[in-house]
């Protein structure tokens, strides 16, 4: 059943690659659970047995795959250029596409869902030729581009988006007061369910213009700077955006509606609020927040990192998502997450935890990127992570503890956190949580809190504005370190289970025996063993050791508050 399941999944991903050729290689909102998509850790536990994950169709490889019609160029800038009709329940537009050769070709993939109209593609004045085949449009110049050139084609489309997957795709909702609330939330199903681009995620553009034309009297935010409104005369009103900095796809954004605006500054940041009129007491209260927060991750990781594009909130009816320097907003202006303590140990409701959360993702999700969803963690493990050190900073040590490992109970140990490859696959949700108590648990092996802040922060820096993969994180802190911590990475993120220390006690010898049991053969990590007050650091292997102690079986600890690891005692 799952051998042969597994077996034929691969059989068929090597058939499907065999056409789309070469591949290479989210963090994702939270969503309300009250609403009609909810998160993975929110839906009954599935039987303990392993999963068989389902086959991947076509149009996941056609979408998860780095194939040679993406491989061939670079992008380099889009301007989006669109019109919203809330009576239709329609969009039109087009989008310009500017892009680089890496090689000669005469054919490029972009994406597209099919239930929205490819009108035309223009190349100058040529139409061009294309082939839709699933989410997939294929473009076909009449003559061969050249590697080095950088050409522009308009992508012009139309249609109805769908309201669809776990975030809601493109929604055309209204407000408690009538008025039209329409918004994006794409990052699963991809940025391709609502406007043409090369829906991938290793590839971002360096910048992007978003115009919207919307009907006079609501308010348009999208990612980037604010460039000003113009009146068509048509009783719409164009809203134009300027995004100064690489962009995921699914991070661009549009939210349509009544929104009232209010503004601060931190330092420089101009800090821009969008609610609903009847909302805006509860978010001047709540929304204070967000500059502790920026001022939290500035000291761990430095500048916020789309600064001349400003940081803006924005209130929306779902429970939030991290859209570039526009982060969504929908956790009801109360602390905790949509009410409740999230960790279930009393620290969550000292903040919002979606403010907290889905701007951390600023850093890592939106500046540090993952060149494929299977490296996911890359968003979500880390922006965990940046919450424990939110509360660090804002807290103490002692709550950040305490937070981190309230995220144990949410721990399955069902799937490796790194999932497939090439194929748009969402990896479990142990991404988050595990990925957290993972980065909790090298803080202890570096054993240095000093040396960790200095290499969290440089590997912030050296890797912010990039898409970049699990080898190059685990490369980074070997090198940095000069440890050897690839056994160790691969234990936590390829493999189900997590390290257990078995020990062995022969009481009468006043000796301890222990050793890591664990699926890497060469998984070393020290550890803090003994007595909490005063530690011993024991350095186990895969091998059996031994090590004297005065202490009885049942006196022995491990810090297991600052490893996130089983114990065996014998
Ligand atoms: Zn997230």
């Amino acid at each position: 059943m799952f051998g042969s399941n597994f077996s034929r999944r691969l059989a068929q991903v090597a058939v499907l690659l065999s056409f789309v050729a070469a591949s290479t290689s989210g963090h994702a909102a939270l969503q309300n659970p009250s609403s009609a998509f909810s998160p993975a850790w929110q839906r009954p536990p599935a039987s303990a047995t392993p999963l068989a994950p389902a086959a991947p169709t076509r149009a996941d490889i056609l979408r998860g795959a780095y194939g040679p019609y993406r491989v061939n160029n670079d992008l380099l800038s889009y301007h989006l250029d669109i019109r919203v009709d809330p009576e239709q329940q329609s969009i039109s537009g087009k989008n310009s596409i500017r892009f680089k050769m890496l090689a000669d070709g005469t054919r490029i993939q972009l994406d597209l869902h099919p239930a929205l109209n490819v009108d035309k593609i223009l190349f100058d004045a040529t139409t061009l030729q294309y082939v839709r085949d699933s989410g997939a449009v294929f473009v076909d110049f009449p003559e061969t581009l050249h590697a080095g050139q950088e050409y522009t084609i308009d992508f012009y489309y139309s249609g109805h988006p769908l309201q669809t997957a776990r975030f809601g795709g493109f929604t055309f909702g209204k407000d408690p007061a009538g008025h039209p609330w329409i918004y994006t939330a794409c990052e699963d199903i991809g940025a391709s369910v609502w406007w043409p681009n090369k829906d991938q995620w290793r590839d971002e553009v360096e910048n992007m213009q978003i115009s919207v034309a919307i009907p006079n009297g609501l308010v348009d935010v999208s990612n980037g700077k604010f460039m000003g409104k113009t009146d068509l005369g048509d009783g719409y009103t164009r809203w134009e955006w300027l995004v100064q900095y690489p962009i995921n796809n699914y991070d661009v954004s549009l939210n349509i509606g009544n929104y009232a605006h209010f503004s601060d500054q931190l330092g420089d940041l101009p800090l821009d609020f969008y609610v609903l009129p009847e909302d805006l007491d509860k978010a001047k209260k709540q929304f204070v927040q967000a500059k502790g927060m920026i001022e939290a991750y500035q000291h761990y990781f430095g500048e916020y990192p789309f600064q001349k594009d400003g940081y803006k909130l924005v209130e929306v009816p779902y429970s939030g998502m991290e859209h570039q320097s526009a982060v969504t907003y929908g956790n009801h202006f109360t602390n905790g997450y949509l009410g409740r303590d999230w960790t279930g140990v009393g620290v969550s409701p000292k903040f919002d935890f979606i403010i907290i959360h889905e701007s951390g993702h600023e850093w890592f999700g939106n500046s540090v990127s993952a060149a494929d969803r299977s490296d996911m963690w890359i968003h979500e493990g880390w922006t965990t992570y940046l919450e424990v050190l939110y509360v660090e900073y804002t807290f103490g040590h002692e709550d950040a503890i305490k937070y981190v490992n309230g995220y144990k109970s949410k721990v399955q140990n069902r799937e490796p956190i790194i999932a497939e490859r090439g194929i748009a696959a969402t990896p479990p949700q142990d991404m988050y949580f595990k990925g957290a108590l993972f980065l909790n648990t090298l803080r202890s092996v570096m054993n240095d809190d000093a040396r960790w802040w200095a290499l969290i922060h440089d590997f912030y820096q050296h890797f912010k504005y990039q898409n970049i993969m699990t080898e190059d994180v685990v490369q980074y802190f070997n090198r940095q370190t000069a440890m050897n911590l690839t056994p160790v990475f691969d234990q936590y993120l390829r493999h189900t289970a997590i390290p257990t220390l078995e020990l062995r006690f022969n009481e009468a010898d006043g000796t301890v025996d222990y050793r890591w049991q664990a699926d890497e053969p060469d998984f070393a990590m020290p550890i803090r063993v003994g007595k909490k007050a005063d530690w011993q650091i024991i350095q186990p292997t895969t091998y059996w050791q031994t090590l004297k102690t005065p202490l009885q079986k049942n006196e022995f600890d491990v810090a297991t508050d600052l490893y996130f690891v089983n114990v065996s005692k014998q």
